[in-house]
């Protein structure tokens, strides 16, 4: 697949002897999944809790493997950020997300595109570089991308990850905090630093029907959220009981089975019905 001429391949060579055969053949493997192009997104609505209307859909990248099938991402990215091999996949996955998203677009569908990226990718110094140079291919606002990053990288709190942070929040783009709760952020990470919106973590948001610790939780999130200035997300809504109480607590959008599974795009449903409030 030579037309990807910036795929460069980060091979970490210092680390590999000490890892297990299996991780060796997963990133070997996975390299030549990336050369021929076995990857794939799905995309996962989120929607607008007060009407239910998609605002932006999520890509989960999977591997399509011609002998062991559809691979979820569990299964090798670990692999992949252990070998630096997360730098090319994430730019696959902002070029295919992009790619994508005017698709859409030009089917008249008003949705962000939200992509997951890794602490390592923030550490890369090239890599709000690489975003704007991205959108700038693709002609596409910046508004029009988010980019998601786990508490736990944010965490990392070194100053090329903060600089990355603040510098493509200037470029436009929305930031997300995913798996918010999960992690172990100090709230003090989050002071200063340019945050559109906040996902609480499925952990939390699956037992809030049942479970008054949890409810005690996310409603301090969506508070903490809009006090910051942020929208806030809840993922994981797997029953109409947890998306009526979302509702009630002023959450702001949802996602989740519920809504939708992640499928490929043109599958995406455009609107979800509400569950009746009784
Ligand atoms: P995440 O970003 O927290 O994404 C949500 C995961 O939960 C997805 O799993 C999604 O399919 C699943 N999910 C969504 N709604 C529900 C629900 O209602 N119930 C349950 N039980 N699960 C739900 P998936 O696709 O296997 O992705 C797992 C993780 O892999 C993601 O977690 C994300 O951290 C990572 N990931 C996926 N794609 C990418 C990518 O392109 N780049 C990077 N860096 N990470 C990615
Ligand atoms: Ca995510
Ligand atoms: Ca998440
Ligand atoms: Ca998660």
């Amino acid at each position: 697949q030579g037309k990807r001429g910036t795929m460069d391949i980060v091979v970490y060579s210092g680390e590999q002897a000490a890892q297990p055969h299996q991780w060796l053949v997963v990133q070997a493997e996975l390299r030549h999944a990336l050369e021929r192009d076995e990857l794939i997104l799905h995309y996962q609505p989120k929607v607008g809790v007060s009407d239910g209307t998609v605002r932006a859909v999520e890509a989960l990248v999977r591997w399509q493997h011609p002998e062991r099938g559809l691979v979820p991402p569990g299964d090798f990215l670990p692999a992949a950020e252990h070998s630096g091999l997360i730098v090319p996949l994430t730019e696959w996955v902002l070029r295919r997300a992009l790619t994508d998203q005017l698709g859409w677009t030009a089917a008249g569908k008003r949705w962000v595109v939200s992509v997951n990226v890794s602490a390592r990718n923030l550490e890369v110094p090239g890599f709000p570089g690489l975003v704007a140079g991205l959108l700038a291919e693709h002609r596409t606002a910046p508004h029009w991308l988010m980019l998601e990053v786990t508490e736990t990288a944010l965490a990392g709190d070194t100053d090329t990850v903060q600089r990355a942070i603040a510098e493509l929040s200037a470029l436009g783009v929305g930031i997300s905090v995913d798996d918010f709760g999960a992690g172990y952020t100090s709230l003090s990470h989050l002071r200063g630093m340019p945050v559109a919106e906040i996902k609480i973590d499925r952990a939390f948001v699956k037992d809030v029907a049942h479970d008054p610790q949890s409810r005690a939780i996310v409603r301090s999130v969506i508070e903490l959220a809009h006090g910051l200035g942020s929208r806030v997300t809840a993922e994981g809504v797997e029953t109409a009981e947890v998306y009526r109480w979302l509702i009630e607590a002023g959450c702001d959008e949802a996602q989740g089975y519920l809504i939708g599974r992640p499928v490929p795009w043109p599958q995406v449903e455009p609107d979800f019905s509400l569950p009746v409030i009784d």
